[in-house]
């Protein structure tokens, strides 16, 4: 039996979770979400048994129903193959008495690949006898766009245009940007800051008659972002294979409670820790780690949830965020589906920029979710105290989580910290942390002084960077990007 999707906001529509991952967001604002997670979800013996492709497979046959099981292990074979540098997918390592379950083994080195090399998959699966193409739009601030770029590399019947900010991304973002391999993707840097392309890029997506030209010739516009069912679901999988590999290991025995250590932006990967619980993995904490913008530690305190603060720019920038988008999946579970409560709460938020939850709701939050957070300064010291402790050295994303982590009291519930980036990718950051000068380096002049120090592998993508041939150098300026994007459907997939 097909489970359907709808919004956070209301039952008025339902969706086939194909058509929930094409059209991304619902049409009131709200997210799709299905309404029972548990109901039929495989058992945990199931789920423990086989590699972290039958797992993948087993969630995303539960959560996406109307995907057939052929249709499901097509997905998971392009996703998670050679593409991955371990044959583990997610290693789970150990960091002194805790576990670190290292997420960036994809191709761009973060953990964004997980969700990107599958998404593009199930949209092509999904937009099969549809017949238009699909051109993925995005503004990136430097990571999201290549982790893109690289899953929907050469997938059939899809296109990806990426826009970042001219001068305004690492040396070597940008070169993982222009660098790109691929029939069906361009790249193209705007002259302005991000802020400047992401509002362009909505002007795009809620242009009509941009639409409709693009409608006669058979391309639709569509965003990955981190809201898309489809980025959320693969996400799942990593907890129940990292409860497993300690299964597997002898550190656990099956039923035994885990704690999960999260560092937590758009809440998406934290989200997705939910699910694995609500389908059944015996969670007992999923502890949010955020950093100097520290919204969400106020609200799991509080249960007041307030953007009105001032934006922090940090050494951990895939976290430096005020809204929360996946926030909302939460407190449409937490309240047992109540739609109307989700709604006027989101409308609290676009209105005055604040909202607070009821007493039943925090109680319910607080059963499974702690919080805590770590500014610039205590990153660093945990990225430096990390290593000269323990021998493991960690982005400033993952030190974040350790950082939370490390407060907390032990009292013998295995505790994991998921790690969402290779260090190598925060070289500069990571080298100053550990007490050397880095004025005047380069990127990769970085990379290659934190190798001398730490001896740990750099990821072949990345060291492939210095030697690869440049392919995109174009630079527009905000108002012809409309145009950009027009000209690359046509080109790609008219
Ligand atoms: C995106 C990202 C995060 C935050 O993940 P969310 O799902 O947005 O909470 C953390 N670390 C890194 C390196 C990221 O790229």
């Amino acid at each position: 039996m097909t489970t359907f999707y709808h919004s956070t906001r209301s039952r008025n529509e339902s969706l086939t979770s194909k058509q929930a991952i094409l059209e991304g967001i619902a049409p009131d604002g709200g997210l799709f979400v299905r309404d029972d997670v548990a109901e039929g979800a495989p058992s945990l013996e199931s789920l423990l048994a086989g590699t972290y492709q039958d797992r993948a497979c087993l969630v995303l046959g539960h959560l996406l129903d109307d995907f057939t099981a052929e249709e499901i292990s097509g997905c998971v074979d392009a996703a998670y193959g050679p593409n991955f540098d371990s044959p583990a997918v997610t290693p789970v390592v150990p960091c002194g008495d805790d576990w670190t379950l290292e997420l960036w083994h994809g191709p761009t080195s973060a953990f964004k690949d997980i969700a990107l090399q599958m998404l593009p998959q199930l949209m092509r699966v999904s937009r099969e006898g549809d017949g238009r193409g699909v051109m993925i739009v995005t503004a990136t601030s430097g990571d999201t766009g290549k982790a893109a770029l690289e899953g929907f590399a050469d997938v059939a019947g899809t296109g990806v245009t990426v826009f970042y900010p001219h001068g305004k991304v690492s040396d070597v973002q940008r070169l993982q940007m222009a660098t790109q391999r691929g029939k069906n993707v361009a790249v193209c840097a705007i002259e302005g800051n991000f802020d400047d392309a992401q509002t362009q890029v909505k002007r795009i997506f809620a242009d009509v008659a941009l639409r409709e030209r693009l409608a006669e010739k058979n391309v639709v516009l569509s965003s990955a972002n981190s809201i898309n069912v489809g980025r959320l679901v693969p996400q799942v999988t990593y907890y129940f294979d990292a409860y497993a590999q300690l299964v597997a290991a002898g550190k656990l025995k099956s039923g035994d409670a885990i704690d999960f250590c999260v560092p937590t932006g758009n809440f998406g990967d934290v989200l997705a820790g939910y699910y694995a619980k609500l389908m059944g993995l015996p969670v007992r904490k999923l502890i949010v780690a955020s950093n100097a913008n520290d919204v969400l530690t106020d609200f799991i305190t509080t249960g007041t949830y307030d953007r009105r603060r001032p934006f922090h720019k940090t050494i951990s920038p895939s976290m430096d965020i005020l809204v929360s988008s996946n926030l909302e999946r939460l407190l449409f579970y937490l309240s047992d589906g109540d739609c109307e409560l989700v709604s006027s709460l989101m409308k609290n938020l676009a209105e005055q920029g604040f909202y607070t939850v009821p007493e039943h709701v925090l109680e319910r939050l607080h059963e499974t979710f702690e919080c805590g957070r770590a500014d610039d300064t205590a990153t660093r010291e945990t990225i430096r105290d990390t290593w000269e402790r323990h021998g493991v050295i960690l982005d400033p994303h993952t030190a974040v989580a350790r950082h939370v982590l490390e407060a907390r009291p032990a009292d013998g519930v295995a505790r994991v910290c998921l790690s969402t980036a290779s260090p190598y990718k925060f070289s500069a950051d990571v080298l100053a942390a550990l007490g050397h000068d880095t004025t005047d380096m380069d990127g990769f002049e970085c990379m290659d002084a934190l190798f001398e120090v730490t001896g740990a592998k750099v990821p072949e993508a990345l060291s492939a960077l210095r030697d690869a041939q440049e392919r995109f150098s174009d630079v527009v300026s905000v108002p012809e990007m409309s145009g950009y994007v027009e000209d690359a459907a046509t080109r790609i997939l008219a």
